[in-house]
């Protein structure tokens, strides 16, 4: 595998498809085992989860729900900060085992101003699967239930990953040459 060029940055090849794949093959066994009989809705977080969260889904092979959503985030009032809202989350949480899936967590940020909104829905449990989780980066405190890969602090694109909106159709997660 070589150095590939994405925009105006060279990246350099980290995971492996098959790599990937094992991993993904994995998670989704641990999920069949834990998940058992409970019919978990999973959410997946567009955009950069949508390859992650397709092979993973193919994998699950007990009884499951998935729905799609994005988080748009705006600023609110100086007090309340960011706001972050959910498109297209139409699913009744109520009662349910929700699984969230995301392609990275990164500071945390994200999930840590979102799952209050998911709880406020009262879900009988709400654990998340991260693909890559960047612990040196965290910052806010999320827990990740189900990790793919731990990673250092250096941006990666592929597998659904984006530089700039390009770089997502890569199927090797490629990290960037400093
Ligand atoms: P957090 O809120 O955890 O800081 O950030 C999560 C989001 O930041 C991810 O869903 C992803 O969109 C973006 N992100 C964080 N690190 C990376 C990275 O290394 N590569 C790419 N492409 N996106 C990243």
């Amino acid at each position: 595998m070589q150095t590939i060029r994405v925009h105006d940055k060279l990246f350099e090849p980290y995971l492996s498809e098959s790599s990937i794949a094992e991993k993904v093959k994995s998670l989704a066994e641990k999920l069949n085992k834990d998940y058992e009989g409970k019919k978990p809705l999973f959410i997946a977080i567009l955009n950069g989860s949508f390859i992650f969260a397709a092979d993973l889904f193919k994998s699950i092979s007990i009884e499951a729900e998935i729905c799609f959503i994005k988080l748009a985030s705006y600023k609110g009032t100086k007090s309340s900060g960011q706001v972050i809202t959910a498109i297209g989350l139409d699913m009744d949480l109520f009662n349910r085992h929700v699984v969230i899936l995301e392609d990275i967590v990164d500071t945390g940020k994200t999930l840590n101003e979102f799952l209050p909104q998911l709880y406020h829905q009262q879900p009988a449990s709400l654990k998340i699967v991260a693909l890559l989780h960047k612990p040196e980066a965290m910052v806010f405190p999320v827990n990740v239930d189900y990790t793919g890969f731990s990673i250092p602090n250096k941006f990666v694109v592929g597998y659904g990953l984006d530089y700039n909106g390009l770089g997502r159709n890569i199927a090797a997660i490629y990290q960037l040459v400093e």
